[in-house]
């Protein structure tokens, strides 16, 4: 591979070879799709290295994209119409692998963008998976439990000629959860006839007492929490006492909160769907996650932690703030785990902070990276900070396949390794090919796959 050092002249031949492809793909135009944020941040990275215009174009599209349309039979008797998506990337390192996700925004083109980031991320933390991605179009609030375990039984059902244990293997991701992974294993187990334990490899996130690895449910904020660690010396902040903003409190950012602040660090601000707050002398979020699964969100919190704190953890002095004053908050690190394209250049503006981590797939648009950018913000892009969620996926996987068990301190200490190595991969890359380090994780997950590609040829 060849490198070349970006200058204004390379980002104009970056730009016309990206709009090049999305010519010959017959990409839409509109600076705000999601999918052709994503394909345009990859093929940047391709313009720097000698990467074949086959494998760019192969990389560019995903290999098959799947929407289906199935009935589910509400608790008032009647049917709702619900639409699910499937989409496989790539599979050139290995079976398809991601998560789905039940939200009522899921789109396909956010869809394909989130399979081809699971692509590089397995590629850049070198696991041999591929990357998938899946959802419905459903709010999962507005649904019963009964309703809920029917949706994700229709849902595997409608798309398991497509999923296996060798084949696809879908796990959690917003608005799923380790039930639902248990019912989506159960349906495939059952309708495939392989009752055996053997297809309880189909999915990954499982409840530890059926198939699910110890440590999955904190992986992907034991993951984020250890790729700080491993550059944040680098960059002149300690762990110790660093302030840190949240913004989405759900399985990942509440676990890296935890994790973060069991490492030393003030997590200063948080906010979910419910509203924000902000104790500059550390919220706690052990008790603050306790309150949110119970209530189903932060809202309220300020109240419990004045009539209940004790004061060891800082309770007291929780404040109740706007959206504008979180983003306004300033702090060390600053953790998007929400949604999608959440930071576009008007909140980019607002952002006081030195490092922010992508706990969330995609929190910021090209637009709004560019204003961090601008701001001299150091940007540890998704498909490194949250590849803990996939590795130990891994290692789920993995486990059922032998037919052993890992404990805890194995699980932390494989994942922290990988984790470490992918940073240094990432690190490594930015010094080769002079770039920021986005573009240099992407290259460093290109290599791999261009490597691949290269040895193993296009059939037939
Ligand atoms: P989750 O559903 O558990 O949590 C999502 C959080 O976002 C919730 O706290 C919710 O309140 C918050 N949120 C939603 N809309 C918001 C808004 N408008 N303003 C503020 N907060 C809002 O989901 P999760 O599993 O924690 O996933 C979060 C992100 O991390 C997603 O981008 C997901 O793709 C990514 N991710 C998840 C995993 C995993 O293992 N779960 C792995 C890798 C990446």
């Amino acid at each position: 591979m060849t490198t070349a050092t970006p200058t204004t002249e390379s980002t104009a031949v970056t730009e016309e070879s990206r709009d090049a492809i999305f010519d010959e793909l017959g990409f839409p135009t509109d600076p705000d799709n999601l999918y052709t944020q994503t394909v345009g941040q990859m093929l940047s990275a391709a313009s720097l290295m000698d990467l074949p215009h086959r494998t760019r174009i192969i990389l560019a599209q995903p290999k098959n994209e799947v929407i289906v349309n199935f009935p589910v039979r509400m608790d008032d008797g009647n049917f709702r119409l619900f639409k699910g998506y499937r989409i496989q990337h790539n599979n050139v390192l290995g079976p398809y692998k991601g998560g789905f996700r039940y939200h009522e925004h899921v789109n396909l083109d956010d869809v394909k963008s989130l399979a081809l980031l699971m692509t590089f991320k397995c590629a850049l933390v070198r696991i041999p998976f591929g990357g998938g991605k899946g959802g419905v179009k459903v709010n999962p609030r507005t649904l019963s439990e009964g309703e809920l375990q029917r949706v994700t039984r229709r849902y595997c059902a409608a798309i398991s000629h497509m999923v296996g244990p060798d084949q696809d293997i879908p796990a959690p991701d917003v608005g799923t959860n380790a039930q639902i992974m248990a019912w989506f294993a159960d349906t495939y187990m059952l309708s495939s006839g392989q009752a055996d334990n053997n297809a309880l490899r189909v999915v990954t996130g499982k409840p530890v007492s059926f198939g699910g690895s110890t440590g999955r449910e904190k992986a992907t904020g034991q993951g984020v929490s250890d790729v700080l660690a491993e550059m944040l010396p680098g960059i002149g902040i300690p762990v110790q006492g660093m302030t840190v903003v949240l913004l989405g409190f759900g399985n990942v950012n509440s676990w890296a909160g935890r994790i973060l602040q069991d490492m030393g660090a003030k997590i200063i601000a948080v906010m979910d769907h419910t509203g924000a707050i902000r104790n500059d002398d550390g919220i706690d979020c052990h008790s603050l996650a306790a309150y949110s699964e119970k209530h189903f969100g932060i809202r309220g919190y300020e109240k419990q932690a004045t009539a209940t704190g004790s004061g060891t953890h800082a309770s007291h002095g929780v404040e109740v703030i706007s959206e504008e004053e979180l983003y306004k908050t300033s702090c060390d690190v600053f953790i998007p785990g929400a949604l999608e394209q959440m930071i576009q250049p008007k909140q980019a503006a607002m952002m006081d902070c030195k490092v922010m981590a992508e706990a969330a797939n995609a929190p910021c648009t090209p637009a709004g990276d560019r204003v961090l950018r601008d701001k001299g913000v150091e940007v540890i892009p998704a498909i490194l900070a949250n590849a803990g969620g996939v590795t130990v996926s891994y290692f789920e996987w993995l486990q059922n396949k032998s037919c052993v068990t890992w404990d805890g301190e194995h699980v932390d200490r494989e994942l922290n390794r990988h984790m470490v190595i992918a940073a240094r991969r990432a690190l490594a890359a930015r010094e080769r090919y002079s770039c920021d380090l986005r573009t240099a994780a992407f290259a460093a997950a290109l290599e791999h796959l261009g490597d691949v590609y290269e040895v193993r040829g296009i059939f037939p």
